[in-house]
């Protein structure tokens, strides 16, 4: 065989080879939706000091259709190649926070793909994920969820490039605001006195009564309820809103608690704009707001009385919201909701039964402002009805 024709065999196996393979070594091509999560990532990625150039050195990031409830997936080839759930991206596009959910997919994966990064599912003292590289193997059937908004997300984004980032004080368990100051505006006792001025109803969907100094609240419907009193009390103020809730029977997984904000009147609730603090007889603890697609995380809290009565308390101090569960403090996390809201009340699972009572909002006291108590004898408690929750959880990453 003489030397060129040897040549032109081996150039046609190489082709051939590249054709088979369909592969470009240095490939770009990244799906229009991607691209200003690709550019936020390199600008924070030379902020840190690290240098990418996946223009020049190859990168794919395109839509698929993946299996397992995983939202995302980083394959290991050259150039390395990200596929993003064409059905989580376009669901999570119609609820507040898109673009943190996106940013944290995103990111997420280029952590794989870019940083090298493998799963880390360890958590910080406060019980929140301590990175957004967590995933993979579930811990504790423990949803991903991860609360990635606010003065989190500097931190999930520093620990993203670099794993030795310190605990951030949001994470400490030591309780350090100033919460004095306070003053009640709205007390409720749930005594027949104190029940003068609202009305108990008794329905097709719920009942509600007096028992034993408690408000006694049963659903018939198996949806969600919302129950809640009109206040003149702004949530955008500093406020402190307590109350007692006990919710013995149900299912354990079945989230109680207290809600704050506006309810608007719109049929299913989708998009009610409602601030939420729950628990559940599985000793676990959720926050969120009703706009999102699904809660900000989930926390195991040992201080949750199960199936016992639980004092839950949220107090606001700024744009900060600091959680309580029976006086142990738990958690801090900002106000979502830019809106005012007046709204305050509890929330209620499907075809449950629960009684409130120690219902009390305060307001922080400052210079010349009077602090008027609300009256009593013009409050009613409304009730709205909704699935809950919207979404259980996040999907894999
Ligand atoms: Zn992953």
């Amino acid at each position: 065989m003489n030397r060129r024709f040897l040549i032109i065999i081996v150039l046609t196996a190489i082709l051939a080879l590249n054709f088979s393979s369909c592969k470009n070594p240095t490939e770009y091509r990244v799906d229009y939706a991607f691209v200003p999560y690709l550019n936020r990532f390199d600008s924070l990625a030379e902020l840190h000091g690290k240098h990418f150039n996946p223009k020049l050195s190859g990168l794919i990031i395109e839509f698929g259709t993946l299996k397992d409830n995983n939202a995302g997936l980083t394959h290991f080839e050259t150039p390395i190649r990200i596929e993003i759930d064409k059905t989580y991206w376009n669901e999570i596009s119609h609820y507040a926070g898109a673009d943190l959910m996106k940013e944290d997919l995103l990111f997420h994966e280029l952590g794989h793909g870019l940083l090298n990064r493998d799963h880390l599912n360890t958590t910080l003292e406060n019980g929140d994920w301590k990175s957004m590289m967590c995933g993979g193997t579930q811990v504790d059937n423990r949803p991903w969820n991860i609360n990635y908004r606010g003065i989190r997300r500097k931190y999930y984004i520093d620990e993203l490039f670099n794993e030795s980032t310190p605990a951030p004080d949001f994470s400490s368990t030591q309780f350090a605001a100033d919460s004095t100051k306070y003053l009640p505006v709205l007390t409720l006792g749930f005594t027949i006195a104190d029940n003068a001025g609202w009305t108990l109803t008794d329905d097709a969907q719920h009942k509600m009564s007096i028992d034993n100094n408690r408000l006694k609240f049963e659903s018939k419907i198996s949806k969600t309820f919302l129950v809640f009193t009109n206040t003149n009390i702004n949530i955008q103020s500093d406020f402190r809103f307590d109350l007692t809730i006990e919710y013995p029977v149900g299912d354990n997984s079945n989230q109680y608690g207290i809600i704050f904000g506006n309810v608007p009147t719109g049929s299913d609730g989708t998009n009610d704009p409602i601030e939420y603090f729950t628990i559940n007889n599985n000793q676990k603890m959720y926050m969120g707001n009703r706009t999102w697609f699904s809660f900000f995380t989930q926390l195991n809290e040992n201080s949750i009385i199960v199936g016992g009565k639980n004092h839950l308390k949220v107090l606001k101090i700024g744009q900060m919201l600091y959680y309580f569960i029976n006086n142990v403090y738990c958690y801090c996390s900002e106000i979502t909701t830019t809106q005012s809201g007046a709204q305050f009340g509890f929330m209620v699972p499907a075809n449950g039964t629960v009684w409130i009572d120690n219902f009390s909002i305060s307001q922080k006291k400052v210079a010349a402002m009077n602090v008027r108590p609300v009256s009593i004898s013009n409050l009613s408690f409304e009730t709205k009805t909704m699935s809950f929750p919207l979404h259980p959880k996040i999907y894999h990453q």
